[in-house]
């Protein structure tokens, strides 16, 4: 997982966290993140205060669908708001 930042960059708040494949600086979604920026664990996908990306969500759950199956889906994927 990688920080994407707001208008403040990197002395901000995360504005939201994408997941990335190993060190790439490339959200699944196709954002650019900047390097430096803060890393979490896959693990902590859904756990953290800021949001998770989207599009990167459904992107990696496809990609592993045994995590999904553990989990339940709703837990980690950003619920919509109306
Ligand atoms: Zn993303």
């Amino acid at each position: 997982m990688h920080a994407e930042y707001g208008d403040q960059g990197r002395s901000g708040p995360v504005k939201q966290w994408h997941m990335v494949q190993d060190d790439s600086l490339t959200g699944l979604c196709g954002r650019d993140l900047v390097e430096g920026a803060a890393t979490l664990a896959p693990t902590e996908w859904g756990q953290t205060q800021e949001v998770c990306c989207r599009a990167c969500g459904v992107l990696w759950f496809q990609s592993v669908p045994f995590l999904a199956d553990e989990h339940d889906r709703s837990k980690y994927l950003p619920h919509e708001s109306p």
